[in-house]
This record gives structure tokens, C-alpha cells and sequence, in this order.
């Protein structure tokens, strides 16, 4: 998808539509600083919302997909290449999720593995190594919630009973067992507890 042209065919049809960024921006209930965001190619319009902005530049969301009118013996082909494109996308950026949240983990045990040397290193009293140990955990700690909710929404679990593929609420998440990314959860469709390997795709 060519966000670009995407946002050239955004503000030709608002300019058609005889809109202005705000007119428009008040009609989606959002601000005028998205709508130009979109239109400069800086961003795209949420899922969300895509349809609402369809409605009022009488386009389909196909077309604001393609960012062109589209003829109807085209339609279909392009549905399919355009949905496709879509899955491809957030496949893409679940993985990018999956990679920050090892990094974020790294550096969240930082402080935990330089206080192991300067501890091994530097001979201090026991209170001392103990508060120094203590007190290099707590990073980890504040990062934990932010790895656990990419862990919920950064692609899907597999239930190993029934196959079905899932988001799971952050609460299964965070207090279920796991093994790296594999967790012991109850699926939302078979209601079963089993181990759940982590998919990108649905
Ligand atoms: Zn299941």
C-alpha cells in the first residue's frame, strides 16, 4: 500500500466533497492534525475509522485502500490484494512487536546483571549487596507489564486442543504459566486448558 497516494486520493476526495481538514475532522469526531497526517502520507487512518471516513468521501474502502477510484471489473482483484496487503502488514509489525519486547526485556535485566558483577567485583557488606541486588530488579519489573501486553496483542495463541487461534485477555496472560512465549491457557473457544504456542498469523 502507498501511503502516499493514499493520501493524495484522501485530500482530492475531501476537496471534491468540498471539505475542509477541520469540516471533515469534526464530521469523523477526531482532529484536523490526523486528517493532514493522513493526506501527507504520515500515517494512516485507524481500521477503526476507515469506514466512517468512506462514508462521508462516498469511496469504498477499497478504493481509499488503492488510493484511486477503481472500475467494478477491476473490484474483486483488488479487494483481494488489498486484504492481503493488510494481513501482510500486521503480521509485519506483530514481529516487530515480538523483537521490542526481547530488547525491552534485555534491557530491563541490564541493571540486574551489572549489579551481579560489581557485586562479584567489589567486596562490600552483605546489606549492601542485598539493596544493590534488590534495587537492580525493580527496572525489570516496570517493564514487565509493557512485555506482557505486546505478549497479548502482538499476533495470536494457538490452542493445542481445537487449533483455534486467539487474542487472550491480559489477565489469562499475565497469570498464566509459561514457557518463553509458550502459555498454559484456557482457549476462549473450547474452554480448555492446554499450552499455547504464540502464531503471527491467524
Ligand atoms: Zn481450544
Amino acid at each position: 500500500m502507498n501511503q502516499v497516494k493514499i493520501g493524495k486520493f484522501i485530500a482530492e476526495c475531501r476537496k471534491n466533497k468540498k471539505l475542509t481538514q477541520a469540516e471533515l475532522a469534526e464530521k469523523l469526531n477526531i482532529t484536523d492534525r490526523a486528517i493532514s497526517k493522513w493526506e501527507t502520507g504520515k500515517g494512516m487512518p485507524d481500521t477503526s475509522i476507515m469506514l466512517d471516513l468512506c462514508n462521508e468521501l462516498e469511496i469504498t474502502v477499497n478504493e481509499l485502500l488503492c488510493g484511486e477510484m477503481i472500475e467494478m471489473k477491476n473490484y474483486n482483484e483488488n479487494v483481494e490484494k488489498n486484504l492481503l496487503e493488510m494481513i501482510k502488514q500486521k503480521e509485519e509489525s506483530d514481529k516487530r512487536l515480538l523483537r521490542a519486547e526481547i530488547l525491552i526485556g534485555i534491557l530491563g535485566l541490564l541493571p540486574f546483571f551489572i549489579s551481579l558483577i560489581i557485586i562479584m567485583i567489589v567486596a562490600m557488606e552483605e546489606w549492601m549487596e542485598t539493596v544493590i541486588t534488590l534495587t537492580s530488579i525493580i527496572p525489570f519489573l516496570i517493564v514487565t507489564p509493557f512485555m506482557l501486553k505486546i505478549e497479548q496483542i502482538a499476533g495470536y495463541y494457538e490452542c493445542e486442543e481445537c487449533g483455534e487461534r486467539y487474542v487472550p485477555t491480559y489477565k489469562s496472560v499475565f497469570w498464566s504459566r509459561h514457557i518463553g512465549r509458550t502459555r498454559h491457557m484456557k482457549c476462549l473457544k473450547c474452554n480448555q486448558k492446554s499450552w499455547n504456542k504464540k502464531r503471527t498469523s491467524k
